[in-house]
């Protein structure tokens, strides 16, 4: 078991797991990948650096300052972290319980250009199962995604409906879902009235009552919304301590909002990992 487990390993999450570390504390570190840098050629307004850096050797400086400090990095996408005694954070490989942790998995979900999404929000269309799964019982349920994030939302979903359809809007399925049905066509609208009614696809149209959104990895948001806590206009609300209103899960960099940059992220990183040792003392005195 960790103290912390920080999950991302940017510019925000590396800087709280290298003050978390030389606060003596036990921390692990889950990244999937290298982050929003990873594709950046040019890094010329970040302190310290003579000539322009690319992300990617950014990014690979801090995990590797933090290893050699002795923290545990992992490249392991989460799926879902549930909130009881302890955290415990589920990978696509392995469960790891911790004490406290910190999102740092950056700026949140992707938008959708597909015609009507945006009108279908709250109204059909759903970022959360374990939330509005309920509503659906017994109906007619598409859900949008093509990995494993989708098949666990799917798992959830069966629970309430045996009428369900995976979209996986021109992606190729990557995660084994059984028997259910999959249409790998793109989708071209979304159509209703004062709630969705229609996929629209480039070969069809399928009559649902909700389309659950479930694409790629799971964000921030994600995770933070189906634990409740709260979000606003897309990003994790904290308070000046980097905690959100769930005790123990604390949110640092892109994910929380404002400028979106490496300063600000490493900064928020810093006074995140302040507030969480403060966090596990108490805990612990
Ligand atoms: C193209 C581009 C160019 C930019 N150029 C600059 C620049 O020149 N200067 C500047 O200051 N800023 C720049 N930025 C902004 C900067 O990249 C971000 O502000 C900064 O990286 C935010 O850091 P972060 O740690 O919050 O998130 P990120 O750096 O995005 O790191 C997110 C981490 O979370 C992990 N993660 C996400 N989901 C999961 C999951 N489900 N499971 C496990 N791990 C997960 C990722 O693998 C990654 O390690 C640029 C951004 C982009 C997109």
């Amino acid at each position: 078991m960790s103290d912390v487990i920080v999950i991302g390993g940017g510019p925000a999450g590396i800087s709280a797991a290298i003050y978390l570390k030389r606060f003596k504390l036990d921390v692990c570190v889950l990244m999937k990948d290298f982050g929003a840098l990873d594709k950046t050629e040019h890094i010329e307004n970040f302190y310290g650096f003579s000539q322009p850096i690319t992300g990617h050797e950014l990014v690979e400086n801090g995990l590797k300052q933090a290893k050699r400090l002795g923290v545990e990095i992992k490249f392991e996408e989460v799926l879902g972290i549930d909130a009881e005694d302890l955290f415990t954070v589920k990978t696509v490989q392995n469960e790891y319980k911790s004490k406290a942790v910190l999102l740092a998995t950056g700026s949140s979900r992707a938008s959708f250009r597909i015609p009507g999404f945006v009108d279908f929000v709250g109204k059909g269309i759903s970022y959360c199962a374990i939330c509005d799964g309920f509503l659906y019982r017994k109906k007619a349920i598409a859900l949008l995604g093509e990995g494993e994030f989708m098949a666990e939302e799917l798992d959830v979903l069966r629970n309430f409906s045996s009428d369900l359809t995976v979209f996986t809007n021109g992606l190729p399925l990557k995660a084994k879902i059984g028997e259910t049905k999959v249409i790998s066509d793109t989708i071209r609208s979304l159509e209703g009235g004062e709630t969705l009614q229609t996929i629209v696809t480039e070969n069809g149209r399928y009559d649902v009552k909700a389309l659950f959104v479930a694409v790629g990895t799971p964000s921030a948001t994600d995770f933070a919304l189906r634990m409740g806590a709260f979000i606003e206009k897309n990003v994790i609300v904290v308070d000046e301590n980097y905690q959100t209103n769930i005790p123990g899960l604390f949110a640092a960099g892109d994910c929380i909002g404002g400028l979106s940059q490496i300063a600000k992220a490493v900064s928020d990183g810093a006074q995140a990992a302040i507030a969480l040792q403060k966090f596990i003392r108490s805990k612990t005195s």
